[in-house]
């Protein structure tokens, strides 16, 4: 009799409050189909860099050397796990809408950003009378603006749109100062076209061909040069 009387009272609540049942399977199933699209997205995903944006570019690790020659070798293992970097940091690189070349027309089209995040566009900037901003300047400005400064053991790459398959981008004295003082040796420069190929990875130590030493002692005061080293240690 109880146990009855105990069934008639819980079919009683559930009849009464039957709008609490609705609003449980509505939020069961409101929750089933925002992991289900989630789910999906991130399939979708990773699908889209393994067959469509992964195919479009074979990246090559590329040694330079002093005289020209240029080597292409396959990448590192660590080099293989920034491949999502390489052709991320390319595809802004392409979309890239900041350069305006008014005099040469010459559009260097860049990006930047340490790998994981988020890559800036970047690229050249002609203003005045036959002035201009390199493309790498207004990368590493860009990088400055955003992240303020690189964070130690973090891996920068700098993305170069090419109009030539296999090209690696020559950089000015210029840029390459910047660009070493900001990010080291260690910062790698991504080269690759608009409909994939051949793609180049060159670490920024490539483009320093002279010993340090020896370009000091014959080049520069050296009681200059020892400024600058102690200044350097103070930038950072
Ligand atoms: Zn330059």
């Amino acid at each position: 009799m109880l146990r009855m009387a105990k069934e008639v009272e819980m079919k009683q609540f559930l009849f009464n409050h039957w709008y609490i049942i609705v609003l449980f399977l509505l939020i069961s199933i409101g929750v089933f189909l925002l992991i289900y699209k989630n789910k999906r997205k991130s399939k979708m995903h990773v699908k889209s860099l393994s067959s469509v944006r992964m195919d479009r570019w074979i990246f090559k690790n590329t040694l330079l050397y002093p005289d020209g020659k240029v080597i292409f070798t396959e990448l590192s293992e660590g080099q293989k796990k920034r491949i999502p970097d390489y052709i991320e940091v390319l595809r802004v690189a392409h979309s890239s809408d900041v350069p305006r070349p008014s005099f040469s027309n010459y559009f260097c089209k860049e990006a930047i950003g340490p790998v994981g995040g988020l890559k800036l566009a970047a690229g050249n900037i002609e203003y005045g009378v036959c002035k201009a901003l390199h493309g790498e300047e207004a990368a590493v400005a860009a990088f400055r603006a955003y992240y303020r400064r690189k964070e130690k053991n973090q891996q920068i790459v700098l993305g170069i749109a090419t109009s030539k398959e296999g090209k690696v981008p020559r950089l000015c004295g210029n840029c390459r100062d910047i660009l070493f003082d900001e990010f080291g040796l260690d910062l790698e420069i991504i080269a690759g076209t608009l409909d994939g190929g051949l793609a180049t990875v060159t670490s920024m130590r490539d483009y320093l061909f002279d010993d340090f030493e020896e370009f000091r002692s014959s080049c520069i005061d050296n009681e200059l040069f020892s400024y600058y080293v102690e200044m350097r240690g103070h930038w950072g």
